[in-house]
């Protein structure tokens, strides 16, 4: 495929259409790899949000979708993931011209995507309430799960449809209806993904998309009354302001949020899992990624042989146009996020920390590259080892016991997720259990299973998403009391 010459221009999606944002201006995305603008989405207003918030009232209270059967929501889920998968091409080319990526990474995450509205599809029908059998003779209990109303989505540009389909699909199983504000960089998926919405079948109404800033979309929704929950997933900064916002009507919150992953290699790890779970956890999708494994801790007896070899394959990563099927990391998301990266190394390296490779810009005709960078001998307190990065920065720390490593790795204010690579049962099961991280993996890293809850300790989140229970998320629980008889004074 190639790139399109002009910019492909969208409007919001509201109540089943696309219209345009009543301020009638558009936010313009240039590739961040090839300099060319690529697409053009409404800067939404407050007024828009309100629309497309009553739209997705009209539709809850009118039954149409939340009062129907599980089973006639799955069978609607189940048909969008499959026209996901038929669209693959022009998402995954949208999501690569807008964030950089790698276009065989934006195909594997529309399959990846598609996968979690299969997951929710079979969740549709496993909502269960409770009945409690010893109130005594006279009384019949129940408890119901009851879609929570009309629900707030706001989501970052790392993984716009994957993200999305994070949140969307375990939404409108539970019955709820939604308003989605993507993020103002990569906005173009989700608004295809109401397009394939509509052409399963989800009626009008049930899925809205506003575009636009932070504020006022992503604020007005936080702010807006008939909201009752907010989903969000992003910075830590960002997720406490919406927290403090959404406190107006006390709507529920979940937020997944930044994270600072610290993955432990002890000396009897297997070397070659450890360097292909490395190159994958740090550099997947350019290190701009919640999971990534952006603080090694290596224990001292395997630390040279371990960083040695990982240098060596680490050089064959090929940083590119996105668009060749050779690239493994694409372009950097905007000059910000350049600078930011930039100058987390440079700090590295005014610690003392040894650069093995990388550390600079690629210099290329266009677009915004930096070299695969791996920092070895990390002080684990430097800003570098304890703030996220979110670029293709790995920062190698040394340890020598594995209670210093934990204690390396609980030592940051989040906890998003951990790892240890060992054969030593023993050493894997004391990690499992006292590393602070929502997700600890063992001998493996960025495994991720719908079936699986995923979510933060500490400041890297509230509340989770997937699993069996990711539907309940969205729910209401109402308990009902049958007194049978007449009633005891
Ligand atoms: P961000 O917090 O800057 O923005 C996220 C979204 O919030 C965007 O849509 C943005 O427009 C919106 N927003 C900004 N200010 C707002 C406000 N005041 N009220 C409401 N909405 C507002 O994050 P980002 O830069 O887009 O994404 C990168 C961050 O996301 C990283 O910190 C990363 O770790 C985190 N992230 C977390 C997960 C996870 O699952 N835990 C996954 C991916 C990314």
């Amino acid at each position: 495929m190639s790139i399109p010459e002009q910019a492909r221009q969208f409007d919001l999606w509201i109540d089943g259409a696309y219209v345009a944002s009543e301020g009638g201006r558009y936010i313009t995305r240039t590739s961040p790899a090839h300099e060319c603008e690529v697409t053009r989405v409404p800067e939404g207003t407050a007024g828009d949000v309100n629309r497309a918030v009553e739209s997705a009232k009209a539709s809850f209270e009118s039954g149409v979708w939340s009062r129907i059967s599980g089973a006639e929501r799955s069978a609607v889920l189940y048909a969008v993931a499959d026209r996901l998968v038929e669209r693959k091409e022009e998402l995954a080319m949208l999501e690569t011209l807008e964030s950089g990526k790698p276009l065989t990474q934006a195909g594997f995450e529309v399959e990846w995507a598609a996968g979690l509205w299969k997951h929710a599809a079979a969740l549709c029908r496993h909502l269960y309430g409770e009945s409690c059998n010893t109130l005594g003779a006279g009384t019949v209990s129940m408890t119901l799960r009851e879609p929570i109303g009309v629900v707030g989505l706001i989501t970052p540009w790392n993984f716009p449809l994957l993200i999305a389909s994070q949140k969307a699909p375990y939404a409108l199983a539970a019955g709820c209806s939604a308003v989605i504000k993507p993020s103002e960089l990569t906005s173009a998926t989700t608004l295809l993904l109401a397009e394939v919405l509509k052409e399963c079948g989800v009626p009008d109404g049930v899925f809205n998309v506003v575009t636009g800033y932070g504020a006022p979309v992503g604020q007005t929704l936080c702010e807006h009354k008939d909201i009752e929950m907010i989903s969000f997933t992003g910075s830590t900064n960002v997720g406490k302001a919406i927290a403090a916002t959404a406190a107006c009507n006390l709507k529920k919150v979940c937020l997944e949020l930044g994270g600072k992953n610290p993955m432990i290699v002890m000396d009897d790890a297997d070397l070659e899992s450890v360097v292909d779970a490395a190159r994958l956890g740090a550099f997947f999708n350019m290190g701009e990624c919640c999971n990534a494994s952006s603080r090694i801790l290596v224990q001292d007896g395997i630390a040279d042989t371990f960083v040695e070899k990982l240098t060596e394959f680490a050089k064959g990563l090929d940083v590119s146009d996105p668009l060749n099927d050779a690239s493994k990391l694409g372009a950097i998301i905007n000059e910000a996020q350049e600078a930011k990266i930039l100058g987390y190394v440079q700090a590295g390296r005014e610690a003392g920390a040894t650069v093995c490779m990388g550390g600079n810009k690629v210099e290329t005709e266009k677009g915004r590259f930096i070299e695969v960078t791996i920092l070895d001998k990390v002080l684990a307190d430097s800003p570098v080892a304890t703030e996220e990065v979110f670029g293709p920065v790995l920062s190698i720390v040394r340890f020598k016991t594995l209670d210093e490593a934990i204690a390396i790795a609980n030592g940051t204010d989040f906890g998003l997720s951990a790892g240890i690579f060992t054969n030593d049962y023993n050493q894997s099961m004391k990690a499992a259990r006292e590393l602070r991280a929502g997700t600890v993996w063992v001998n493996t890293w960025l495994e991720g299973h719908p079936e699986l809850s995923f979510g933060g300790y500490k400041q890297s989140g509230l509340g989770r998403e997937l699993g069996s229970r990711a539907v309940e998320e969205y729910t209401e629980e109402k308990s009902v009391l049958f007194s049978l008889g007449k009633r005891q004074p």
